[in-house]
């Protein structure tokens, strides 16, 4: 004969349910690494804009790196990513983007999108960012990444991003992430006035130094030299 359970263990049965429920819910298991990368490696460093942080801490590096990396998403360092290519150091990316001073109104334009983390923490912070990539495969699995992350604010595009993308110019920032030998005219160009552009400068093989540069209203552009970095070269179509 099968006896009638107590009210009590229905009750505990239920509220385990609900707990089991709420844990495969919270399918980012991540959240506390995420805290711990913006707490010992972007405040630690200077970082203070606190758009920027939350940014950090919300979006989920570990989706943009490959899969045999995924316990190392959120370590102090670039990460491989296909072709060659790498995604940027968190420090770098929070620091690249402070620099940019995002607005929630801004439109924003990024050469070299990669695994498109720059793009989506950058989609966290202002209107609309629209990112170039020169590797085909590249530019497309970051298309799709994006989408399925749902970010809907990012327009991609492949190409190459030394020219900017006159159609959806001006912007208020300009990022580039991958260095490059000049400051490219088209970019400037693109800027609208007071508008900013972040970009690595210097040649492929040693330290390059990061650029800081200024459209002024009238006259030329200011250039500020920052930090010393080293990023993969920004290549040239053929
Ligand atoms: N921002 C990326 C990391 C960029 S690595 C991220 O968050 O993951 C630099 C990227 O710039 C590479 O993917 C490289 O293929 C791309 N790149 C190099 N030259 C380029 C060019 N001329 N135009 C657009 N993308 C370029």
């Amino acid at each position: 004969m099968v006896k009638a359970r107590s009210p009590q263990v229905a009750l505990c049965v239920l509220v385990a349910a609900g707990f089991l429920v709420a844990a495969a819910s919270d399918d980012d298991p991540y959240t506390q690494d995420r805290r711990e990368m913006v707490r010992r490696q972007i405040q630690a460093r200077g970082i203070k804009d606190q758009r920027v942080l939350e940014a950090l801490r919300r979006v989920p590096r570990h989706r943009f790196v490959p899969a045999d990396l995924l316990r190392i998403a959120y370590q102090d360092s670039p990460l491989p990513i296909d072709y060659g290519q790498t995604i940027s150091q968190p420090y770098i990316v929070a620091r690249m983007t402070e620099l940019l001073e995002p607005k929630a109104e801004h439109r924003i334009l990024e050469v070299g999108t990669g695994s498109g983390y720059q793009a989506a923490v950058l989609s966290e912070l202002v209107k609309e960012v629209y990112t170039i990539e020169i590797i085909p495969q590249l530019g497309e699995s970051a298309a799709k990444r994006l989408t399925d992350l749902g970010y809907r604010n990012i327009t991609t595009k492949v190409g190459d991003g030394y020219f900017g993308w006159p159609q959806k110019a001006p912007f208020d920032g300009i990022i580039v992430t991958a260095a490059a030998t000049d400051i490219p005219p088209p970019l400037v160009e693109q800027l609208a006035p007071v508008g900013r552009m972040v970009i690595p400068v210097g040649s492929p093989d040693q330290t390059q130094l990061l650029k800081l540069v200024t459209k002024n209203p009238d006259g030329p552009p200011t250039v500020r030299t920052l930090d010393p970095v080293r990023f993969v070269p920004l290549r040239r179509s053929p």
